[in-house]
């Protein structure tokens, strides 16, 4: 169960009321308040405007939890879909993060409140901590409105580029929060560079891609993780180096 500060429920104009029409959740949205005024900065008084909007009979919005810095609020039940991206609302959670316009920053406190939260959905819902960067209607994870078919196809721009997906993905995984790029490595490549010894004329690119095919190594988590670690190929030479060393002692 996500903790709540409080609940104030939408207007039942405003989610659906059979929870058999739902298909089982197999996705997180994302979405941000965007009230659109930009000199507003206490997101506390965004947190109620949202709140207020949801309340109102002729909305046709809603989503489960509205998130600010200070507060978790429930609005309708997991059990209930929400109305926050039309056909994709039945096998969807939703959170809106307050944030007035495109270019401010998420404070911690407000990324931090939405981790817990999208932890706790994950965990209930067998949902993976994954971000989803496009949307195929089997897919597993946490998606971002405008990454979704129907944010694409109405011009979504929510949760945006302040939006910190790095980090908040780290958070919802909680005990790699903190990994550091080396301690990742440690963790999941020692058995890769293992292997590389022993195949020396392979190229890395088909060792990267043997160690993917283990199956205990397949799942998005590693993929995406992987993918990281390509990215940062320039500390290729001195990580393998270290493993090396660390394997000759
Ligand atoms: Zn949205």
């Amino acid at each position: 169960m996500v903790a709540v500060t409080r609940t104030v429920p939408a207007h039942s104009n405003n989610y659906f009321h059979d929870p058999t029409s739902r298909s089982g959740y197999r996705k997180i949205f994302i979405h941000s308040t965007r009230s659109g005024i930009p000199d507003r900065t206490d997101l506390e008084l965004e947190l109620a405007s949202t709140l207020n909007w949801f309340q109102n009979p002729n909305a046709g919005a809603s989503s489960h939890l509205v998130i600010s810095p200070l507060e978790t609020v429930r609005c309708v039940e997991d059990e209930l879909p929400a109305g926050h991206a039309s056909e994709d609302n039945f096998d969807s959670l939703a959170i809106e993060l307050t944030q007035p316009i495109a270019s401010m920053p998420y404070p911690d406190l407000l990324l931090a409140r939405a981790a817990a939260a999208t932890r706790s959905w994950c965990l209930e819902y067998a949902i993976p901590m994954v971000r989803l960067t496009e949307w195929t209607s089997e897919g597993r994870g946490i998606i971002g409105h405008e990454d979704s078919r129907q944010g694409l196809r109405v011009g979504k721009s929510d949760p945006g580029p302040m939006f910190p997906w790095n980090t908040f993905i780290g958070m919802v995984r909680e005990e790699e929060a903190t990994m550091t790029f080396e301690e990742f490595v440690r963790k999941w490549l020692g058995p890769l560079y293992q292997y590389y010894l022993e195949h020396p004329t392979e190229e890395i690119s088909d060792a990267w891609n043997w160690w993917k095919r283990l199956p205990s190594m397949q799942s998005e988590e590693l993929d995406r993780r992987l993918g990281e670690v390509e990215e940062a190929s320039a500390d290729h030479d001195r990580i393998f180096e270290e493993f090396e060393q660390s394997l000759h002692k």
